[in-house]
């Protein structure tokens, strides 16, 4: 909350200085488009791309940056996604573009080759760190998962913090023996309730970055990777699944954006 407090207010000084509003770009067939500065692209019908796609456009609301959207069919070719990408990067209101599925442009979300070989080479800063990770940094810690959008990028974050890192994948044995060492520990394999509490150090930081839908005799419900009823009887601090690192993301999203916002505009 705090942090998107802080943006609201750099947002709103901004737009009273230069008259300048930072702006992403969502897109959808159905809905009229309108100009804005941080443009997400989102491709297929996705329930939950839709759903990500609906909060961060009203996280955009919340804090003064607009948005614009545009839904692309399933099918769409390369071509078609690109004519987008490059109208929202020729538009001088869009200063990030977020696509659900990536694509190199303007990308905020930071998962471009050659931002995620700024971030993995030594002594080097990429210009915007993908937003889940970023959300999660902290000082030391176990990281299940090593995907090129969370576990990987996290891992070396961490790293770049003198952290010193070990990284559980779904080759490595007896993950709990590993986990149990951690100070801070970050869960990120897209397994429901993978994490025990007896997995989990006492008084250890949880960062719970699982989402996952499960069916239980109520209806399909949202559970993180980590068993929360058990680890918060053992962890001194867990984040919540929903509620935890989802809105951080997306205040990470509104933050690289703002930046991208004040870089192009020279705005201190
Ligand atoms: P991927 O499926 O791309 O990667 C999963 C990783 O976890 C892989 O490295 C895999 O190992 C590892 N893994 C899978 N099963 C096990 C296991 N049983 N034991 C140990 N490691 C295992 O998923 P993502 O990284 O994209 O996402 C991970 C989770 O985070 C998902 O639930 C996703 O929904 C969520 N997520 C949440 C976000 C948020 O904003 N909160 C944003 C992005 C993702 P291997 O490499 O060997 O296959």
């Amino acid at each position: 909350k705090s942090i998107i407090d802080e943006i609201k207010i750099e947002v709103a000084r901004m737009d009273a200085s230069i008259y300048v509003v930072p702006g992403l770009a969502v897109i959808f067939f159905f809905f009229n488009v309108r100009l804005a500065g941080l443009a997400v692209i989102l491709v297929g019908d996705r329930e939950d791309s839709a759903s990500y796609v609906r909060n961060k456009k009203n996280a955009c609301e919340s804090v003064g940056i607009k948005s614009v959207d545009v839904c692309l069919p399933e099918d769409s070719s390369e071509e078609e996604v690109l004519k987008y990408v490059l109208s929202f990067n020729n538009d001088p209101s869009i200063y990030g573009i977020l696509v659900q599925l990536p694509l190199p442009s303007k990308d905020v979300d930071g998962f471009h080759p050659f931002k995620m070989g700024l971030l993995a080479k030594r002594g080097c800063e990429p210009d915007f760190v993908p937003c889940t990770p970023k959300g999660c940094i902290e000082k030391r810690a176990v990281v299940i998962g090593r995907s090129n959008i969370v576990g990987m990028p996290v891992s070396l974050l961490l790293q770049n913090e003198d952290a010193t890192v070990t990284t559980i994948h779904s080759k490595t044995k007896n993950p709990e023996e590993i986990t149990r060492e951690a100070d801070i520990l970050i869960a990120a394999a897209g397994r429901p309730n993978m994490v025990r509490g007896s997995w989990i150090k006492p008084g250890a930081v949880v960062i719970d970055v699982g989402i996952n839908h499960v069916q239980d005799p109520n209806g399909s419900r949202l559970v993180g990777d980590v068993c929360h009823e058990e680890a918060c009887k053992v962890a001194s601090a867990i984040t919540p699944v929903p509620g935890g690192v989802g809105p951080m993301t997306i205040a990470m999203l509104l933050s690289n954006t703002l930046t991208s916002a004040k870089r192009i505009q020279e705005f201190q």
